[in-house]
């Protein structure tokens, strides 16, 4: 009878660790622990056993049928939890897309760099970089901003030595090509310029995107036809140009040039303070004082250099109000672009 009891508990234990779904887990109940089943007909035997080994045998089934009820009970959890994922769908769905790292988007500072100077080189310019910590002489001196000049306290200038600085605009570059090159030449410099400065249009570093054409006989009017197309390109649009009397040291006439304002074409709006016009560039025709420096005739060249702000362009172009927003880094706001 003892044996009985170990073949029937080994027996039990593997075919409840061979069930596989809720059906056979009936099956198995009424095998083995039903009323009918090997269990009780083991129990029923106890009858004809000696007296004195009765205790003992029955202590011994009861442990072993409550062993297997025990074991059953967790098998029947396991495969019930089963078939309810099953039906429920809550196990992995393989149609589902996977997921993906979210990509990277060129910053809109890069964009509009890139769109300009593809604009100015599809007109002929080639592009020219140059350092960004500059000396004193190609910053102001060879621009015709000699020591003490004024115009010297319009730039907020980053020092870094004595002479030596950061750029507080691309013009230097005007300098080093005509330096390094005889005319005739077009040529755009773009590139990051310095200024102690921060508010809600100004921060200390900015972008321009200088731009200098020498050859015989150049007038105000290719400046005005050079900077029309620009316009018309970056902007996608037939805006008109007006070029405002203005002042640099390094140009001679020089002008301030407006576009029609973006936003309203020129009615009246908020972002151009109702005057209908908006200032993109700062441009002129080279003054002769710089020709001499770097060698250039100017009785036989002549030419005009212009520089835009590459900020202000990007603002303009994609309705932004606070420069600020280019250099936050706010995921939310770099990729809408
Ligand atoms: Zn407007």
């Amino acid at each position: 009878m003892e044996n009985e009891l170990q073949s029937l508990e080994a027996e039990a234990k593997k075919s409840l660790s061979n069930l596989e779904d809720v059906k056979q887990l009936e099956e198995f109940r009424i095998q083995y622990l039903g009323r009918k089943g090997q269990f009780s007909t083991i129990m029923r035997s106890l009858g004809s056993v000696p007296a004195e080994d009765k205790p003992r045998l029955g202590q011994l089934a009861n442990s072993v049928k409550s062993e297997i009820e025990k074991l059953f009970e967790e098998k029947s959890q396991n495969l019930h939890r089963q078939s309810a994922q099953a039906s429920s769908g809550s196990g992995p769905d393989l149609t589902l897309p996977g997921r993906c790292p979210a990509p990277g988007t060129l910053h809109p500072i890069t964009k509009v760099m890139q769109e300009t100077c593809a604009i100015f080189e599809s007109l002929g310019f080639s592009v020219a970089e140059g350092p960004d910590v500059e000396v004193d002489y190609y910053n102001f001196e060879a621009l015709n901003i000699p020591a003490h000049h004024p115009a010297r306290d319009m730039h907020d200038t980053f020092y870094v030595g004595d002479s030596v600085l950061l750029r507080t605009h691309t013009s230097p570059m005007q300098a080093r090509v005509m330096e390094s090159q005889d005319p005739p030449l077009r040529v755009i410099a773009p590139g990051k310029v310095y200024r102690c400065d921060s508010d809600i249009t100004h921060t200390p570093m900015f972008h321009q995107v200088e731009g200098v054409l020498v050859d015989k006989g150049i007038s105000f009017a290719d400046l005005k036809g050079i900077l029309t197309v620009f316009t018309q390109k970056m902007f996608d649009k037939d805006l008109a140009l007006r070029f405002r009397p203005s002042f640099f040291p390094f140009t001679e006439p020089s002008a301030e040039v407006d576009i029609a304002c973006v936003m309203c074409n020129g009615v009246g709006c908020r972002v151009c303070k109702k005057t209908g016009w908006l200032e993109i560039l700062g441009s002129g025709m080279i003054d002769p004082e710089v020709f001499k420096k770097v060698g250039y005739d100017p009785d036989v060249y002549s030419g005009f250099a212009f520089g835009l702000g590459i900020e202000r362009i990007a603002m303009l172009k994609y309705g932004i109000d606070d420069i600020r927003l280019f250099y936050e880094n706010d995921q939310r706001f770099l990729s809408q672009f």
